[in-house]
């Protein structure tokens, strides 16, 4: 067995913290948008893309009237780095993806929300975790929903499975 503690220095623990990103997108080309952010996210230091749900296509809520529909998924990342670092990595996505902050709720090529921290508790300037309005939109639960079902699936057969 590999005794995995003994190959990184203590003073640097691996902390693989399991978390949850809602994506959306309304404008332009947004399965496109979608996809290209979750390669962002994958591509950022000491992060991972573990899973994505299907995407949603769904009604906007709040905003502007005759906002053209939502496209809507949620990724479950690993990732070393602090909520506050991973934030700000979310919004250099999506300033990235043509984002640009205008109206509250309006149109945007790319939204980028952190949902869940492992089970942390957030609640400072500009960073509320668990995600403030998560709980009441649909077009997260569903998503997320996914994920978490197949999540506890995959953790009840974990090496029971057979793969032919
Ligand atoms: P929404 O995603 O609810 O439509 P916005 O994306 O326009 O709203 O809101 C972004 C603002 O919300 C940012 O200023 C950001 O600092 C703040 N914020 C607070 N908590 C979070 C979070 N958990 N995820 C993303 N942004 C957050
Ligand atoms: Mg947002």
């Amino acid at each position: 067995m590999v005794d995995h503690a003994r190959e990184r220095p203590a003073a640097v623990p691996r902390r693989h913290c399991r978390v949850y990103v809602g994506l959306g997108s309304n404008l332009g080309d947004r399965a496109a948008a979608l996809r290209s952010a979750l390669r962002a996210l994958d591509a950022t230091p000491t992060t991972r893309v573990a899973a994505c749900s299907t995407f949603h296509e769904t009604e906007p809520v709040g905003g502007p009237p005759n906002q053209p529909a939502y496209l809507n998924a949620v990724a479950r990342l690993e990732t070393d780095l602090s909520p506050q670092a991973l934030l700000a990595r979310m919004q250099v996505i999506e300033r990235a993806h043509g984002r640009v902050r205008t109206v509250r709720h309006g149109p945007r090529t790319l939204d980028l929300d952190l949902l869940l921290f492992d089970d942390l508790v957030i609640d400072e300037p500009g960073l509320i975790v668990p995600h403030a309005r998560m709980w009441g939109r649909e077009f997260v639960l569903a998503p997320l929903a996914e994920l978490c079902e197949i999540d506890a699936l995959r953790a009840r057969f974990a090496g029971e499975t057979h793969v032919r």
